[in-house]
C-alpha cells in the first residue's frame, strides 16, 4: 500500500511513499521502548521546553505548513494557518499545565495517605484521519506526550507530508528519538501493531467503520483505547435566534475545512415561526460562497478532499432529490480541474433518503422545519451520533433547555462546536469513547495509581 498525497485542487500527485517494512516497524516499535523508560522519568519541566520549542517551531513555519495542508487536503490557505497557530496553541498550553493537570490528588480514607497518582502508560498508537492532518495528530500528541508517554502515528494515506512534517518537527524541536514516530501502515501491519505487547493503547479518529475495526482489535488484545468519530450534528435555530449572527455562522459551521469537519452542523434544524426568514437568508448567503482555488485569500471554499468523496457526496444529494427533497441552492460538482463541490441547502428531505440518515461529510446543508424547541430537541437526539451540537437563541432559558436536552458529548450555544485545549473534547453513541483535551484527556493514557499508606 503506497501513501500518496494528490493536490485535490490541481489533481497532480504532490508525493508517494511506500509503506514501512517490517524491519523498519520493528525498529521504530524498539526506539519507542528505549525512549520511553527514560522519556517517562524527564521532569515535566524539560518535557515542556522542548514542547514550547516544537510550538515555536511551527509559529516560525506558519506559511510552509499551512501550504503544507493546503497541498495534501484543500482547505483554504487561510484556515490551514488558523489549523497550525491551533496546533502550536495547544502545545503550549500542555507544555505549561501538564504537570497542574496531572498533580497527585490526595483522597482522605482509612489510611494515613491516600490517593492518586497519574502515570504514563507506555507506547500510545495513533490512527489519524486526513481532514486536520496536523491538528488531530496533535490533539492527540501534546497531553500524551506530555504525561510521558510516546506515540507512534498511523496517518491516513493521503497525508504522508503532514505525517512526516510533525516527526521531523519534533525532532527538530529537540525531542528524543522515540518520542514521536511516523510509520506508514496498512490496515493488517496496523492491527499486528495494536497486538503487539509493546504497544500500550490506541487512539483513533475518523469514520465509525475504522472505528468498529481498530476498536475491535483494540478489545480482543485488551488494550485500552479512546475513539473519535463520526457526526451529524444538530445546530438549532429557537424562537429567540438573533438572525444577523446565526446565518453567517450557520454558513461557516456547514462551510469549514471545505465541509468536511467531524463536528460541522450538518442539519440545521428551526423552528416553524423562524424557519421562512431562516431558509431564505441562509440560501442566499450559502449561494454566495465563493468556491475556488484554496490558496486564494478571497475564497471561502476549496475542493473537497478527493474524487471520491466527491462522487459520495452527490450521491448522497441525488438520492434524496430523488425521493422527494428539495435543492435550494447548489447540489452540483464543478466543471473541471479540481474536486470542487457547490455549497448546497436541501429542505424538505426525507428521513429514509441517504442526505435524511448518512453523515454528509461535504458542504451539504440540511434544514428541518420542526413546531417547537421541544421537537428540535427530539430531532436532534434521533440520529446514532452524538458528537456535538449547537442552540442558536437569544433567551437564556432557551440556551437551558437545549444544553440539558441534547444527547451529545458537547453542546455549544451561540457559538460553533470547536475544540479548546481547556475543555474536553468527544462524543457518545456511534460518535465514539473516551475524551480527548482538559484534565480527562490527558489522563486517558495514563495509570490511574490509587495509593494507600496505612
Ligand atoms: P477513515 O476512517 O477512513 O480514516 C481514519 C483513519 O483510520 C486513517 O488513518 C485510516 O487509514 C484508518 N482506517 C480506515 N479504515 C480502517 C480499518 N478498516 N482498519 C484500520 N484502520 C482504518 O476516516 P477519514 O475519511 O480519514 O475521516 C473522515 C471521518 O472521520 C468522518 O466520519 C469524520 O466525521 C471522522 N472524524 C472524526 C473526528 C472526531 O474528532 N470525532 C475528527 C475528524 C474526523
Amino acid at each position: 500500500m503506497a501513501f500518496t498525497a494528490i493536490n485535490p485542487a490541481t489533481e497532480e500527485v504532490i508525493a508517494e511513499y511506500p509503506a514501512h517494512t517490517p524491519e523498519q516497524i520493528e525498529a521504530a516499535v524498539a526506539q519507542a521502548v528505549t525512549t520511553f523508560a527514560s522519556w517517562k522519568m524527564t521532569p515535566f519541566k524539560d518535557r515542556g521546553e522542548l514542547m514550547t520549542r516544537a510550538a515555536q517551531l511551527l509559529e516560525d513555519e506558519l506559511d510552509s505548513a499551512a501550504a503544507l495542508l493546503t497541498s495534501e487536503m484543500g482547505k483554504t490557505f487561510v484556515q490551514a494557518k488558523g489549523e497550525v497557530m491551533k496546533c502550536a496553541k495547544t502545545m503550549r498550553y500542555y507544555a505549561e499545565h501538564a504537570e497542574e493537570l496531572l498533580g497527585e490528588e490526595i483522597i482522605a480514607s482509612p489510611a494515613s495517605r491516600s490517593g492518586i497518582r497519574y502515570e504514563p502508560l507506555g507506547t500510545v498508537l495513533a490512527v489519524m484521519p486526513w481532514n486536520f492532518a496536523l491538528w488531530q495528530a496533535v490533539r492527540f500528541a501534546a497531553p500524551a506526550m506530555m504525561a510521558g508517554n510516546v506515540g507512534i502515528l498511523k496517518h491516513a494515506h493521503n497525508v504522508p507530508g503532514s505525517a512526516l512534517y510533525l516527526e521531523s518537527l519534533f525532532l527538530r524541536a529537540g525531542f528524543p528519538k522515540g518520542v514521536f514516530a511516523n510509520l506508514f501502515l496498512g490496515h493488517q501491519a496496523l492491527a499486528d501493531l495494536i497486538a503487539d505487547d509493546r504497544v500500550a493503547a490506541v487512539t483513533l479518529t475518523g469514520s465509525e467503520v475504522a472505528g468498529q475495526k481498530v476498536g475491535a482489535q483494540a478489545g480482543a488484545n485488551l488494550k485500552k483505547c479512546v475513539l473519535e468519530l463520526g457526526g451529524s450534528d444538530a445546530f438549532i435555530i429557537a424562537s429567540s435566534a438573533d438572525m444577523d449572527t446565526t446565518v453567517p455562522m450557520a454558513v461557516t459551521a456547514r462551510i469549514q475545512n471545505n465541509g468536511q469537519s467531524c463536528i460541522a452542523a450538518k442539519r440545521f434544524i428551526v423552528v416553524k415561526e423562524r424557519s421562512e426568514e431562516f431558509i431564505e437568508r441562509f440560501t442566499k448567503a450559502m449561494s454566495e460562497v465563493k468556491v475556488g482555488d484554496p490558496m486564494d485569500p478571497e475564497t471561502n471554499m476549496g475542493p473537497l478532499v478527493n474524487a471520491e468523496q466527491r462522487e459520495l457526496i452527490h450521491a448522497q444529494v441525488l438520492d434524496s432529490v430523488a425521493k422527494g427533497a428539495v435543492v435550494r441552492c447548489g447540489g452540483k460538482m464543478i466543471e473541471g480541474t479540481g474536486y470542487y463541490y457547490e455549497a448546497t441547502v436541501l429542505t424538505n428531505v426525507p428521513r429514509d433518503s441517504r442526505a435524511g440518515c448518512e453523515e454528509l461529510f461535504g458542504p451539504v446543508a440540511v434544514v428541518e422545519v420542526v413546531e417547537d424547541l421541544d421537537e428540535a430537541i427530539t430531532l436532534a437526539n434521533s440520529t446514532p451520533w452524538g458528537l456535538g451540537g449547537s442552540i442558536w437563541a437569544t433567551d437564556p432559558s432557551e440556551i437551558e433547555r437545549a444544553i440539558n436536552g441534547v444527547e451529545s458529548g458537547m453542546v455549544f450555544a451561540n457559538a460553533i462546536v470547536a475544540s479548546t485545549p481547556e475543555l474536553p473534547f468527544g462524543g457518545i453513541k456511534k460518535s465514539g469513547y473516551g475524551r480527548e483535551l482538559s484534565a480527562m484527556g490527558i489522563r486517558e493514557f495514563t495509570n490511574a495509581k490509587t495509593f494507600y499508606i496505612a
